[in-house]
């Protein structure tokens, strides 16, 4: 996780006033009385500021009846106030000194509810104490409530998701520009990173650079390979860019590219664009695989169309929705997720395109605007 200041990231009070609103109406709607949210992105998102994550107890409570409430240590309390500001007022903060018992403080906050979700990356010391000492309620996962509410993005967070891509399509231009063949996949990452933090990312989160027939393994990881005349070349590339991720792939072949891989680069380009075609509110996650997987079975290249097509994306670079045939659920205005085809022939070469695609209620916008062409190096 980058350091930057919250004043950097934060969105107005208002914002986080209308998510802890969303959340707990979600976790009602599922019969959950409380969220237990401790330092995590769904505790950033919920709160606009980044708690250290650490063996004494930060816990924002969330449930329907009540104020939220924040339990925190005694000498983290400046740090939440400083960071909350005037929302400080509309939280009931309850600091603990290092002689009490912060799980007591939870517990009598929580007033007997029965039903109680709990942030899914817990750790399990906060976890056991809280199933003892709650006992008989039933703890469940509250990752369904708050992600229900995290998959839908709000208008500004569009605009970062954006801003992010925008960096990443400048950097992605700017390498595609550059002499490739002679360098090495690690040497070519490194100058990524540089170039993601050059065109306005704070990180640069990751740089896949997968040359000759390293381009056939989806998530290769940059070594001392030489990229020469006749590879094909798979960049995925992405950073975080004021709190939102960015992350988009591009192929590219150093000098001409012979016809069998333009034929196979053909159908991913195909499938691509059906499957950004086939975004738009009420349908269904997995149909966008499909729309996707339907063009690559078609040409025969099924099985090497070897993972789901897109996942979400925001505050990580890997959250809800996932585009995937187990996800039925319809997709609504507001998710944001990846596009990102592949066909790998292991051995010998592999192409992926990725572009983040935002659903409106017209359908789908892409927010990358780099040509998906393939690209032709030297
Ligand atoms: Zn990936
Ligand atoms: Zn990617
Ligand atoms: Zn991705």
């Amino acid at each position: 996780m980058p350091i930057l200041s919250t004043a950097a990231t934060r969105f107005a009070d208002a914002v986080y006033a209308d998510r802890l609103r969303r959340a707990s109406a979600e976790a009602e709607s599922r019969g959950i009385g409380a969220l237990l949210v401790t330092p995590s992105a769904d505790y950033e998102y919920l709160l606009g500021y980044r708690a250290p994550a650490m063996e004494r107890l930060t816990c924002l409570i969330v449930a329907s009846e009540a104020p939220p409430a924040l339990v925190v240590p005694l000498l983290e309390e400046p740090l939440a106030r400083n960071a909350l500001g005037a929302m400080a007022e509309e939280i009931e903060i309850l600091p603990w000194d290092e002689t009490a018992d912060p799980f007591h403080l939870v517990r009598d906050r929580l007033k007997g509810q029965l039903r109680i979700g709990l942030q899914d990356q817990m750790w399990s010391r906060f976890v056991l104490r809280l199933k003892a000492l709650l006992e008989p309620a039933e703890l469940v996962d509250a990752g369904p409530a708050i992600g229900a509410v995290r998959r839908v993005k709000q208008p500004e967070e569009v605009e970062r998701l954006a801003a992010a891509a925008a960096a990443a399509d400048d950097a992605m231009l700017a390498i595609l520009a550059e002499r490739l063949s002679g360098t090495t996949e690690v040497e070519v990452s490194r100058r990524i990173s540089s170039l993601l933090v050059e065109a306005g990312h704070e990180t640069a989160e990751f740089a896949i650079v997968a040359s000759g027939p390293n381009s056939a393994s989806p998530h290769h990881d940059p070594g001392d390979r030489v990229i020469t005349s006749g590879d094909a070349l798979v960049l995925d590339i992405g950073g975080l860019r004021a709190g939102y991720s960015s992350d988009t792939t591009r192929t590219a072949f150093v000098s001409e590219a012979p016809p069998d891989f333009a034929a196979l680069y053909d159908v991913l380009q195909r499938a691509h664009l059906a499957a950004c075609e086939a975004v738009a509110p009420g349908i269904p996650a997995r149909d966008v695989d499909r729309a996707a997987r339907h063009v690559i079975d078609e040409a025969g290249y099924g099985a090497a169309f070897t993972h789901r097509t897109g996942h979400g994306i925001g505050m990580e670079t890997h959250e809800e929705p996932y585009i995937v045939e187990s996800n039925a659920e319809p997709l609504v205005a507001g998710n944001a997720f990846s596009i990102e085809p592949g066909i790998y022939i292991e051995g010998v070469w592999g192409a992926r395109i990725e572009d983040i695609v935002v659903c409106t209620e017209t359908g789908g916008e892409r927010l990358n605007s780099t040509s998906t062409e393939l690209a032709i190096v030297d």
